[in-house]
C-alpha cells in the first residue's frame, strides 16, 4: 500500500518479494513478551534500527530474509530477537541432543560478539548457548555441546569439525543464519558453510546477513534460501 512504501521511504529501506509485512516502527509493536521487552528498555533503546523495523516482522513471519545493511546498524538484534522466539515456540525443547538454532560468523571475535549479544537475552530463558571457533580450547567446546544447547555461534571450520568428532548433530536445526556472507566468502569458508547447510533440516528458516551484497553471496543465497525477502537498507548493495 501508499502507506507502507511511505513507511520504507522514511527508514531509508528497500523491501522485495511476495508478501513482505509492514516495517515495525516501535518494539512495541514486535508482539514481544515483557521480559523481551525490559531487556530492550534497559539497553536504552528507542526504537529499532531500519533493518530491525523490517527484518524482525519479516524473520517473525517465518520468512527467509537476505539482509543487507552496513555494518553498526544493528543487524545482530534483528536475527537475535525473533531466534529467542523460534526457540521458544519449539514443542521438543529441551528433548533434542542438538541446537535448534546455528548461527555462523567469519571470525572468532565476531562469535564472541554474537554470543555475548545472545547470552544478554537467551540467559533470562533457560537457553543455553555454546560457541565454538578455531583457536578455542576444543575440549571446553566439546563440553559445552555434550552438556546441551539450543543456540550454536560457531566459525564453519570448526563447527564442521566437532560434528565429524560427533560433538554435536545439527538435525533439529531450524534456524540458521550466515552473519557477515561476504567475509565468509572472502575467507574462503563456502564449502564449509555448505556443507553445514546439508547437516540442517530441509524445513528451516535461514537468513543471510551481510554489509555488501555480491555475486558469490547471491549465488549462495539462490541455493540455500526459500523464496527469501530481501532487504536493503540505505544504499549498499544497490
Ligand atoms: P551490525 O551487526 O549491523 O554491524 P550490531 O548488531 O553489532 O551491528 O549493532 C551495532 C550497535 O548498535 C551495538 O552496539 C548495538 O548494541 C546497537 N544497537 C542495536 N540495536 C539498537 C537500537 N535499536 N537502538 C540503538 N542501538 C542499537
Ligand atoms: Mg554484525
Amino acid at each position: 500500500s501508499a502507506e507502507v512504501r511511505e513507511l520504507r521511504r522514511q527508514l531509508g529501506v528497500e523491501a522485495t518479494g511476495s508478501g513482505v509485512p509492514k516495517p515495525c516502527v516501535s518494539f512495541a509493536y514486535f508482539g514481544f513478551d515483557d521480559v523481551m521487552m525490559q531487556l530492550i528498555q534497559r539497553q536504552g533503546f528507542a526504537q529499532p534500527t531500519p533493518i530491525q523495523a523490517q527484518a524482525v516482522p519479516t524473520v517473525m513471519s517465518g520468512r527467509d530474509v537476505i539482509g543487507i545493511a552496513e555494518t553498526g546498524s544493528g543487524k545482530t538484534a534483528a536475527f537475535v530477537w525473533p531466534m529467542i522466539k523460534h526457540i521458544l515456540d519449539q514443542p521438543d525443547l529441551k528433548r533434542g541432543d542438538g541446537p535448534i538454532a546455528v548461527l555462523l560468523a567469519p571470525t572468532r571475535e565476531l562469535c564472541m560478539q554474537i554470543s555475548q549479544n545472545t547470552r544478554r537475552y537467551a540467559k533470562h530463558y533457560n537457553i543455553r548457548v555454546a560457541t565454538v571457533y578455531g583457536g578455542g580450547s576444543r575440549y571446553e567446546q566439546v563440553k559445552t555441546l555434550k552438556d546441551g544447547c539450543e543456540v550454536v555461534v560457531a566459525t564453519p571450520g570448526r563447527l564442521i569439525d566437532l560434528i565429524k568428532d560427533k560433538a554435536t548433530n545439527l538435525r533439529r536445526v531450524t534456524y540458521l543464519v550466515l552473519d557477515e556472507a561476504d567475509r565468509m566468502f572472502d575467507m574462503g569458508f563456502s564449502l564449509q558453510v555448505n556443507s553445514i547447510i546439508n547437516h540442517t533440516r530441509p524445513d528451516r528458516q535461514t537468513l543471510l546477513f551481510t554489509a555488501t551484497f555480491k555475486k558469490k553471496v547471491e549465488k549462495l543465497a539462490r541455493q540455500a534460501l526459500r523464496n527469501p525477502v530481501r532487504i536493503v537498507v540505505g544504499t549498499v548493495g544497490k
